[in-house]
């Protein structure tokens, strides 16, 4: 049986083209682990995440499911520093136990680990490739605009809170260039693959 021991750490910002590179890698056969499926998945009902979570904040952080009301969580982290600390050691740990656990499973040749919030969490000392998303900021808020129907100042808000374009090509080895036609994706997508598949047979 194959397994994944070759783990490439895929990022970008908002609206970069995350999900539309790795449904290529994805067609090519390769398992995506999404952190940010992980980290849903983490406060679900039932989860010890959450259970901590309404202990510290009481029911209003619930919605009338049951289910963690983010928008809620979201104002109370963004009040207080000490809050978000608080949530990040909690959920981090969590996280991270989750994202080496299904690495480790992942059968294909080798596995890529996508995640938002890459560069600011430090996980690209965690994997052994790193690619970026590249995107020029114009291109990347006209296309989350367009998908998501909010407005420009809270794209630009999200935008500002995440690393910036030059942070993330700092630590790329890989860099996917997006700014064009998502057609234009599929042969840089191909080419980083077999790349991919030399290096996880190389270690
Ligand atoms: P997020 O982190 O916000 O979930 P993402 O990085 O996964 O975003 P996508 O959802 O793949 O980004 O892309 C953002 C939007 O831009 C989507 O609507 C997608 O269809 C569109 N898009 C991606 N690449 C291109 C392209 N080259 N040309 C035009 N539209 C594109």
């Amino acid at each position: 049986m194959v397994v994944s021991d070759y783990v490439v750490g895929i990022s970008g910002g908002i609206g970069s083209g995350k999900t539309t590179v790795t449904d290529l890698f994805a067609k090519l056969g390769i398992e995506i682990i999404d952190a940010d499926l992980i980290a849903r998945e983490a406060v679900e009902p039932g989860k010890p995440a959450l259970k901590a979570i309404v202990d510290k904040f009481g029911l209003a952080v619930l919605d009338d499911s049951g289910y963690l009301n983010r928008a809620k969580l979201r104002t109370l982290v963004f009040e207080d520093s000490e809050v978000k600390n608080w949530l990040n050691e909690l959920l981090h740990p969590v996280i991270r136990q989750q994202m080496l656990l299904q690495t480790q499973q992942a059968k294909s040749a080798y596995c890529l680990l996508s995640v938002p919030l890459l560069v600011e969490n430090k996980l690209n000392e965690q994997v052994d490739r790193v690619v970026i998303v590249d995107v020029d900021e114009q291109t990347q808020l006209q296309r989350t605009l367009l998908r998501d129907k909010t407005n420009a100042p809270q794209i630009r808000a999200i935008m500002n809170a995440q690393a910036t374009r030059q942070q993330r090509l700092a630590v790329a080895d890989d860099i996917i260039d997006n700014n064009g036609k998502a057609n234009d994706l599929i042969k840089q997508v191909a080419h980083l693959h077999q790349h991919y598949l030399q290096f996880a047979k190389q270690i």
